[in-house]
């Protein structure tokens, strides 16, 4: 069986990197703060000291990241990925990143004679702990065969969007209308806070309409206010509009409801909520942004 490296244990990341032990991969694991890969140790994982020793000792690489920045410091930094040969190799990057940043990496990595695909995920830790996430992958179709069976470790289901970057482009255009979806959801149920309705009567009402989401259900205990662990945060969602406005301009397409949403989740995060749950988004504008009655 073929190693596997997989780097990148934050929320995503530490729930995904077993199913590849589970499927029977040898899996070598690196992530930047030390402590987070104990847990994967524990289950039979071995540590490697930085990007280029993972690198050196796997077949394949997966990267589930956080962003652009990260994903270049651990590809081009110093002791990073590409810093040793890896000729043959194949990188699967499943981080949400902005296209330019993906062509880019893609080239340094064909550079060094390996093969790279991006596989950005839309599902969030629920799903991707039981491998039945959306992946959509941007790869060469000899690529892209190479890396299935990996990919189905991860995901329901594979969709191959096209060439390298085309997998990010598609994982954008799913991530849209959810970011818009829960900007306008914030709205409304100011409005309707200010109208005098119940949050649970709104919610309730909201999900046997045709305004429901199939991810809706799942969001109204964090909605209502019930602990819950944080799946997908408020500054990753800022971070993806920026990606999609980007993506928007370079396309020509003008994007006014995805700039007002924009505006509301960059308020949030100024009000102090950037680690929250994007849902918080909803209790923001309810009981930040609106005027008192
Ligand atoms: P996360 O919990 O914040 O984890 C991010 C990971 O990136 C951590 O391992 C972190 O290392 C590492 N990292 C950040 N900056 C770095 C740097 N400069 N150098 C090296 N490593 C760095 O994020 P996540 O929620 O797992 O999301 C990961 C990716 O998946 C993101 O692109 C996100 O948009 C996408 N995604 C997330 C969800 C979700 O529901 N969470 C769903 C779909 C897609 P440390 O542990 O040292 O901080």
């Amino acid at each position: 069986m073929i190693s596997i490296g997989f780097l990148g244990l934050g929320k995503m990341g530490s729930v995904m990197a077993p199913l590849l032990m589970e499927a029977g991969y040898n899996l070598i694991v690196w992530n930047r703060s030390s402590d987070k890969v104990d847990h994967l140790v524990s289950l039979g994982a071995k540590a490697a000291p930085s990007p280029a020793a993972l690198a050196s000792s796997v077949d394949v690489v997966v990267s589930m990241l956080t962003d652009d920045a990260a994903i270049c410091a651990v590809f081009e930094g110093p002791d990073g990925l590409l810093s040793v040969p890896v000729e043959e190799k194949l990188f699967i990057d499943m981080s949400t990143l902005r296209p330019p940043t993906v062509k880019h990496i893609a080239q340094q990595v064909r550079n060094k004679g390996a093969s790279f695909v991006d596989a950005p995920v839309s599902g969030t830790v629920a799903p991707a702990k039981i491998g039945k996430l959306l992946v959509m992958c941007g790869a060469s179709d000899e690529d892209f065969k190479t890396a299935e069976p990996i990919l189905n470790v991860f995901g329901r289901r594979i969709v191959h969007a096209g060439p390298v970057g085309q997998g990010t482009v598609l994982k954008l255009v799913v991530n849209l209308p959810l970011a818009v979806y829960w900007g306008s959801l914030a709205e409304a149920i100011a409005m309707g806070t200010q109208g005098g309705l119940d949050l649970d009567l709104m919610l309730d009402t909201i999900q046997d309409s045709s305004a429901a989401l199939a991810v809706l259900g799942l969001k109204i205990p964090t909605i209502m206010g019930e602990p819950s662990p944080v799946a997908f945060d408020v500054a990753s969602m800022k971070k993806d509009l920026l990606s999609m406005l980007d993506t928007g301009e370079k396309f020509g397409v003008p994007m006014p409801a995805t700039n007002g949403v924009l505006e509301t989740y960059s308020a949030t995060i100024d009000g102090g909520f950037a680690d929250a749950d994007a849902v918080e988004v909803i209790r923001y504008v309810t009981e930040k942004m609106t005027q008192p009655k």
